[in-house]
């Protein structure tokens, strides 16, 4: 537990051990316990924080890295920050290449940090070389000193969640844990965990979570890559457009696909009932156990541990805010803000 009293030599001591809160209202009707592991009480406000510093730890511990050397990612948002935030701390450049698709909250957010920020276009498949990857692998190849952490196809991105989420959860729950439900992008956060719980347990069921327009459900389906399941989304994280090797599919029981508009509604649900404001895949992690609890899959004793990944403050621009749930066609009255504030003059 992270003690309150205590003091930290920087900030990057508080990644990690983060808590498992009770879901007590938005899941009253369904059967089971569920715990959400909140992970924007990381420092840098989401599970990225845990492999940011994981896979640079391990460059240094390797001598890859030296002081002033430059750290390249391709990022949605989350990583960026994390590395921006380790490499300030420990005396890095730092330069990501981002999708167009991700919030302007999350590209200020990392100038904020001093990340040199390329802004490549979403909709463009993965080896054009405007994509963010390859925009990261072109200018890996440009600067020197520089290494390229490519989370997606990086190993140490599913250890990192191995020694770090799995132990945790396992720990928080006594071991009790019968269901792990986590998005799936990397596929590093659900495969490092499921790989550690499952060693523990082999009973328990992993649920991943994917997009519709990504092709993750229907390749652990039948290990065909299908570009036909591809087309534009709007939840920033989660699914893909490319197989990526930091997913171990083995650990992954079954896939539940969400729609961008659920996912939307159900992350202001979690606000508003459970009090924790929480980013827009956190939304699509509950909707799927919505999903999974109508069609009956979650027994009463059932003890379900859902990964929230991110802060809902990243998502002011986008679900946290009505004008934008309009222009998608998404407004719903029920969960509308309320927006119109009182001025005192
Ligand atoms: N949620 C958000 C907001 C993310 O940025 C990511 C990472 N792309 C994920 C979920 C998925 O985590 P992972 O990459 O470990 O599968």
């Amino acid at each position: 537990m992270k003690q309150q009293a205590q003091v930290f030599n920087n900030v990057l001591e508080l990644v990690g051990k983060t808590p498992l809160i009770k879901l007590n209202r938005i899941t009253a009707d369904f059967k089971g316990d569920y715990y959400a592991k909140v992970e924007a009480f990381n420092p840098g406000h989401s599970t990225k924080d845990r492999i940011a510093l994981h896979i640079i730890e391990e460059a240094e511990r390797q001598g890859i890295l030296k002081p002033g050397d430059t750290i390249i990612e391709t990022t949605s948002g989350n990583t960026g920050f994390s590395i921006a935030m380790v490499s300030i701390i420990k005396g890095y450049e730092c330069i990501l290449a981002v999708s167009s698709k991700s919030s302007a909250d999350k590209i200020d957010m990392l100038k904020a940090l001093g990340a040199q920020v390329y802004v490549c276009p979403a909709h463009v498949s993965a080896d054009d070389p405007r994509s963010y990857y390859q925009v990261a692998k072109r200018l890996h190849s440009e600067i020197k000193g520089s290494i390229y952490i490519n989370q997606y196809f990086n190993q140490l991105n599913i250890d990192a969640h191995y020694n770090s989420t799995g132990p945790e959860i396992w720990e928080q729950t006594k071991g009790e844990i019968t269901h792990l439900v986590a998005c799936s992008g990397t596929g590093g956060t659900i495969s490092g965990t499921a790989k550690f719980l499952k060693e523990q347990n082999p009973n328990i069921k992993v649920i991943g979570v994917d997009a519709y327009g990504s092709v993750l459900k229907k390749y652990h389906e039948t290990r065909e890559f299908d570009e036909k399941e591809i087309y534009p989304y709007r939840i920033e994280g989660l699914g893909k457009n490319l197989i990526p090797t930091a997913t171990d599919f083995d650990v992954i029981d079954q896939f539940v696909k969400v729609t961008d508009e659920d996912s939307a509604h159900t992350a202001r649900e979690i606000c508003k009932t459970e009090g924790l404001f929480v980013g827009y895949t956190s939304g699509a992690a509950m909707q799927a156990i919505k999903q999974l609890e109508e069609e009956g899959t979650i027994e009463e004793n059932a003890k379900v541990v859902v990964i929230f990944p991110d802060h809902g403050s990243r998502y002011m621009s986008k679900i946290y805010s009505d004008k934008w749930m309009e222009e998608q066609g998404f407004f719903d009255s029920k969960s509308a803000i309320h927006e119109d504030i009182q001025y005192i003059k």
